[in-house]
């Protein structure tokens, strides 16, 4: 069973606007109600979730430093800064290799985000954070490592289940991925429509 809001689109032939209800969307087209139009209108439907099913999850994954299953962070939807500073929403120990420790106070920011296209939880690691005291985002000084790569300033990439986040040179951190189950899913699907130009 789908569901289905009723949404505005504009109308190919003489763009003014025209509301699509459930019965136009089975259909699959809409005639233009408009004077001196009444042209009719193709849907092209397309499935997505709503975002509204972040506000029930149980859990939105979590961080585990590698070899040390006791050491675990969970992280919340949005921005995690990860670092050694008090004020970050992952704030790690200050792990000392040979005394020192490489692990700046604002490290990295792993962004959770909802895909609502997949219908998954998605993981955005990015090098350095927003610094509120400079009101600018700044860099790491050793770096952040996703597998074993460098990230690049600003880049910003995807991390999946089982990824190694490693901060500095030294210290590993495992992606534990929440994945959410099929039947919550189903109850969250939407269907909406738009017209054959806004999908160009
Ligand atoms: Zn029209």
């Amino acid at each position: 069973m789908i569901s289905f809001k009723n949404t505005l689109i504009n109308c190919q032939y003489c763009g003014q606007a025209i509301m699509v209800k459930a019965a136009d969307a089975e259909r699959g087209e809409i005639v233009c109600k408009h004077p001196n139009c009444g042209k009719v209108n193709l849907l092209n439907m397309q499935t997505c979730y709503d975002p509204a099913i972040t506000e029930g999850l149980p859990t939105f994954g979590q961080l585990t430093y590698a070899g040390r299953p006791d050491l675990v962070y969970p992280l919340r939807f949005g921005k995690n800064v990860i670092g050694t500073g008090s004020d970050c929403e992952v704030a790690v120990e200050r792990f000392q290799h040979g005394g020192k420790c490489y692990i700046s106070r604002r490290h990295c920011t792993l962004d959770v985000t909802f895909d609502k296209w997949r219908g998954q939880l998605r993981y955005l690691v990015q090098n350095g954070a927003f610094d509120p005291a400079v009101n600018q985002h700044r860099n790491s000084l050793n770096g952040t490592y996703l597998n074993e790569v460098l990230l690049k300033d600003t880049e910003q990439i995807d991390v999946s289940e089982g990824n190694s986040i490693r901060l500095g040179g030294n210290d590993q951190f495992l992606l534990e991925t929440y994945r959410i189950p099929e039947p919550m899913l189903a109850t969250y699907r939407v269907t909406s429509c738009f017209d054959a130009d806004s999908t160009q």
